[in-house]
């Protein structure tokens, strides 16, 4: 299969490249896109066949369940079978965005689309080519992040082309995203709400609106309890290299440097060493997490053996970036 690449203005998108993209999604293709989170990979939600289709060209595994892409609130009809009182306020506050809500599915939404499972996950996002996308196609869009499963979310197009040319139709390539790192995922099925995913909305923001969130386990460490969603795999956002989380950044780095390795360093603050490729990180959680990915695409080209990540805070605005580091660097 040959994958188009499209290149699109974000603001305002242009209406001739997004009506051919929508055309490939309803006729049953498959379309990476730019959202304000990462590259999503879409196709329509409402066809088995064409989220088949994902599932196949990510190497996926089927057990694990696809977020539902729609313009408005109302379209969450399309997918959803129930629209409580705490999604609304929740959707007046956040959305368009990356708040991602699991409510209980509508029977005739594909199995595929929610692993068989009996909820669906849906948002509205905040991108403006994500939303001419959704509209001009006029189907929900199901839409994971446009990458090999497991492998680091794509935050330019060229990061869905390494891993994904040739199995997709298309790409809308609108360059860089903003936000760096996945929506926020919150079931709103159990009581009390449950945070399933940390992302760029905090629980505090959550809480601000809805009252208590049951959390991931805290300060970063994997739950012994069994996982609720079976997105949250151990590893997972992982580049090829083998990525370690230190909490001496430089003393790690310099040990491995002596011993003879090529390392590749994501470091706070100016820090300059002869032989080692280090990537200065911004030090406010929301600029770390926009460069987060691109960051590690570059490491993991650039031929270092080991990629040493000097450990963010245990604050929680460092919650989300900390579970992708922390999944980034399981065995
Ligand atoms: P991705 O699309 O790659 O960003 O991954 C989607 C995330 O949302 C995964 O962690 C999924 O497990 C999670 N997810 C999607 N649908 C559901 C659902 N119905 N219930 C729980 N988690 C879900
Ligand atoms: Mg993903």
């Amino acid at each position: 299969m040959h994958t188009e690449v499209v290149p699109i203005d974000a603001d305002p998108p242009d209406a001739g490249a997004i009506a051919r993209a929508a055309a490939v999604l309803r006729a049953g293709g498959l379309v990476a896109f730019p959202t304000e989170t990462v590259y999503g990979l879409g196709a329509s939600a409402l066809d088995a066949d064409a989220v088949a289709r994902i599932f196949a060209a990510k190497g996926r595994p089927s057990n694990n369940p696809l977020i539902v892409h729609v313009a408005d609130i109302p379209d969450v009809g399309r997918v959803a079978a129930d629209w409580p009182g705490s999604a609304a306020r929740l959707a007046e506050r956040f959305w368009p965005g990356p708040l991602t809500l699991v409510l209980p599915k509508r029977p005739d939404l594909p199995d595929a689309v929610t692993a068989g499972g009996p909820t669906v996950a849906v948002r509205v996002p905040a991108h403006p080519v994500a939303l001419a996308l959704i509209r001009a196609a006029g189907v929900p869009i199901a839409a994971p992040s446009a990458n090999r499963s497991g492998y680091i979310s794509p935050t330019r197009a060229e990061h869905v082309l390494s891993g994904l040319d040739g199995r997709i139709d298309m790409v809308l390539d609108a360059g860089q995203v903003p936000g760096g790192i996945e929506s926020t995922v919150l079931d709103l099925t159990s009581h009390p709400p449950r945070l399933l995913r940390p992302g760029l909305v905090s629980p505090a923001e959550i809480e601000s609106i809805i009252g208590p969130v049951a959390r991931p386990a805290s300060r970063g460490e994997p739950s012994a309890s069994p996982l609720p969603s079976p997105g949250m795999l151990a590893r997972h956002y992982a580049p090829r290299t083998p990525l370690e989380l230190a909490e001496d950044g430089g003393a790690r780095v310099e040990e491995l440097r002596r011993a003879g390795l090529r390392v590749g360093w994501l470091a706070f603050g100016a820090t300059e060493l002869a032989g080692v490729t280090v990537v200065q990180m911004p030090c406010d959680p929301d600029g770390y997490a926009a460069r987060l990915y691109a960051a590690l695409h570059a490491l993991d080209g650039a031929g270092v053996a080991r990629i040493i990540v000097s450990r963010p805070p245990e604050s929680d605005e460092w919650l989300a970036v900390r579970d992708r580091l922390r999944r980034a660097a399981a065995p």
